[in-house]
C-alpha cells in the first residue's frame, strides 16, 4: 500500500481514466478528494466504491476552468483529510474538428479545461506542497501533444502545453522535494473515444503496432508507478503509453 495515510486529489474522477486512477489510489491506501463536472450519480457511486476499498472519499462538483472554485479542491482535501500529498490533473475534454470548421468556443473550451484547468488546481496545491517541502503531481496529457493528430489542433495545443508546464514546474520545485510528471496515453477505451466513428477507430487501430486501444487501468498503473518510490529519481518526464502509435 504505497499511498497509506496519503491524501490525493483527482480531477475528473467520475469516468474513464480518472475513475481508474481514483480506484487505484484507494487500493494503495489513499484518501481521495475528486472533482467532476455534471455526473453526480457517477460521483456517488465512485465514493461508495472507494469506501468499499477501505478509503475515504470526498466528491466535489466543480469546474476546473474556474480558478477560485479549483481552490475548493485543495481546501477540502486539507480541511477534510488534514493533508495533501498527491495531485492528479486528469479532467479533460475534446472538441475534435478540422481547423477550418473550429469555432473560438471549441478552441477556448478545450484549452480552458485541459490546460488552464491543470494550472488552476496545481497553482493552489503548489503553495501547500512548497510549505511542506513534499508533493507529487501527475498530469494526464496525450500522445497527440507529441505527434499531433488531425482534427485536434485545440486538444494537441493544450496537451503539448501540459508537457511544457510539467517540465518547467519540475525544474522550479525539485529543490522542495516535489516531483512533477506527466502521462501521455494513446487511444484508451473510455467515453471520450466511444463517440468516434467506427471507421475512424478501425483506421486508428491499424496504425497502432500493438493492434488495440489501451485500458484506463493501464494508465492508472503508469500513474501508480510515477507516484511510487521506485520513480523517486524521475521528474519532468512524460511517459507515453500508446501501443506504439508514436514510435518514430
Ligand atoms: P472521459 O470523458 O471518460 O471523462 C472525463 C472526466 O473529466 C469526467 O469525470 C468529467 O466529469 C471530467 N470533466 C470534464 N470537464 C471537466 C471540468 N471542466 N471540470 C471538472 N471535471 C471535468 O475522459 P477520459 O477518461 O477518456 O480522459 C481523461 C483524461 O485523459 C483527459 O485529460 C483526456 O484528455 C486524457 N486522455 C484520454 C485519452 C483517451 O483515449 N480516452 C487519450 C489521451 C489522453 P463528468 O463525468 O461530470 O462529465
Amino acid at each position: 500500500m504505497q499511498c497509506k495515510d496519503k491524501v490525493a486529489i483527482v480531477t475528473g474522477g467520475t469516468r474513464g481514466i480518472g475513475h481508474a486512477i481514483a480506484l487505484m489510489l484507494a487500493r494503495e491506501g489513499a484518501d481521495i478528494c475528486f472533482s467532476y463536472l455534471k455526473n453526480t450519480e457517477a460521483a456517488e457511486s465512485l465514493a461508495q466504491e472507494i469506501e468499499k476499498l477501505g478509503g475515504k472519499a470526498r466528491a466535489l462538483q466543480l469546474d476546473v476552468r474556474d480558478f477560485e472554485k479549483s481552490k475548493e479542491l485543495v481546501e477540502t482535501a486539507k480541511s477534510h483529510f488534514g493533508r495533501l500529498d498527491i495531485v492528479v490533473n486528469n479532467a479533460g475534454i475534446t472538441r475534435d474538428k478540422a481547423l477550418m470548421m473550429m469555432t473560438q468556443e471549441d478552441w477556448h473550451e478545450v484549452i480552458d479545461t485541459n490546460l488552464n484547468g491543470a494550472f488552476n488546481v496545481t497553482r493552489h496545491a503548489i503553495v501547500t506542497f512548497l510549505k511542506q517541502r513534499q508533493g507529487n503531481i501527475v498530469t494526464i496529457t496525450s500522445v497527440t501533444g507529441l505527434i499531433g493528430l488531425p482534427r485536434q489542433t485545440n486538444y494537441a495545443a493544450a496537451k503539448a502545453g501540459l508537457i511544457g508546464f510539467t517540465k518547467a514546474l519540475a525544474r522550479e520545485v525539485a529543490a522542495y522535494n516535489i516531483r512533477v510528471n506527466a502521462v501521455a496515453p494513446g487511444l484508451i477505451e473510455t467515453d471520450m473515444v466511444a463517440h468516434l466513428k467506427e471507421e475512424y477507430k478501425e483506421a486508428l487501430k491499424k496504425r497502432i503496432p500493438l493492434g488495440r486501444f489501451g485500458k484506463a487501468e493501464e494508465v492508472a498503473a503508469t500513474v501508480r508507478f510515477l507516484l511510487s518510490e521506485s520513480a523517486g529519481f524521475i521528474t519532468g518526464q512524460t511517459i507515453v503509453l500508446d501501443g506504439g502509435l508514436s514510435i518514430v
